[in-house]
């Protein structure tokens, strides 16, 4: 009995071995981008960076996990490769910084490697990977991979960027007085989320454009500008929902934020609800992947950065004790207290 315990142990331990080869092989004839900063990549026991000289090192991981983050059965996989790469990438473009290089680290489920299906899952899940890192000249340069015991995909990717010493955009520059802007729209990422759940199955898409949930476009070019440019005092990016981003802002930079509901730029999709949900779908939403950052009043910042609409959105304020972190002018002229709601992915 202990014979064929550790017989069996050994033949799956042998499958699984033969079938993570390949899948290594797999990834690295996918990987075609080159990077400056990547000196040696995938094929060695590390991989070797070459930040360039007179910067610092931008380190970000994210975590994508099947049913908290992605559902299979609504997001192709394509949408899932391409989320977990952008998520990384819309850190570094929260700071200001350029990307070096990616690591993923990939758990699957057995079936995965095994089944035609399985194959062409990943296959997907690379292509749409590696077609946002070459747009944006991201190398993946090294990862693991690992079956997944329980049925469960899980991606965990770790970005690498650079930005010159000193100079990366934080949460903590907010002051009181400052404007607030944002990049881009808000609410269509959840907005495209919610027809998802209402169709129920896998959406058939032609083109990456105009699928904020399925893939959002990290703000790198309006990031690295707002750098370059000084024009940035506090940045973030929104992953969690307005609500809950401006609210690490406040944190950080020890100050109030005041925002106007007439003046959010809505997306599209969100403006298809009523107006109570759209303005949910926009403070709460999440996901959207949009700059959020602050400049003194007397920076001229421009209508577009890098092609990417900016728009003013409510201002920084003293912190008071006892007061609300957060207001929200509404159309009317009210003004509520603005709470943290923001998206708390699938586990509602
Ligand atoms: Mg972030």
């Amino acid at each position: 009995m202990k014979k064929r315990q550790k017989l069996q142990r050994k033949d799956l331990g042998q499958a699984h071995l033969m079938a993570e080869l390949g899948l290594i092989d797999q990834i690295r004839r996918g990987q075609t981008t080159r990077s400056r900063g990547v000196v040696l990549g995938i094929g060695d026991d590390c991989a070797i960076l070459r930040p360039p000289a007179g910067s610092e090192v931008l380190v970000t991981t994210d975590l994508s996990l099947e049913g908290r983050h992605f559902r299979r059965d609504l997001h192709p996989s394509a949408s899932v490769g391409h989320r977990c790469l952008a998520r990384g990438l819309s850190d570094l473009a929260a700071m200001g910084a350029t990307p070096l290089a990616a690591f993923l680290s990939l758990a699957l489920p057995r079936e995965m490697l095994t089944t035609a299906q399985g194959r062409s899952w990943v296959k997907g899940f690379f292509a749409g990977l590696q077609a946002l890192g070459k747009r944006y000249g991201v190398p993946l340069a090294g990862g693991d991979t690992a079956e997944s015991p329980d049925g469960l995909v899980l991606a965990d990717i770790t970005l690498i960027g650079s930005a010159p010493a000193g100079r990366a955009l934080r949460r903590s520059g907010g002051r009181a007085g400052d404007l607030l802007y944002c990049t881009g729209q808000l609410g269509g990422a959840a907005a495209e989320l919610q027809s998802m759940f209402a169709k129920g199955r896998l959406p058939r898409v032609t083109s990456t454009a105009n699928h904020p949930q399925l893939f959002p476009e990290p703000r790198l070019a309006a990031g690295a500008s707002l750098l370059k440019r000084g024009f940035a005092a506090a940045c973030l990016d929104l992953s969690d929902g307005l609500s809950k981003d401006l609210g690490h802002l406040c944190d950080e930079s020890d100050v109030h934020a005041e925002v106007e509901e007439a003046l959010l730029p809505i997306h599209p999709l969100a403006a298809a609800f009523n107006s109570e949900e759209t303005l949910r779908l926009a403070l709460n939403g999440g996901e959207d992947y949009e700059l959020l950052f602050s400049a003194p009043a007397d920076v001229r910042i421009p209508a577009r950065l890098a092609g990417v609409p900016i728009t003013r959105i409510g201002h920084l304020t003293r912190r008071r004790n006892g007061a609300d972190e957060m207001t929200i002018v509404r159309k009317d002229g009210r003004r509520e207290s603005l709470q943290r709601g923001g998206w708390e992915h699938f586990s509602d």
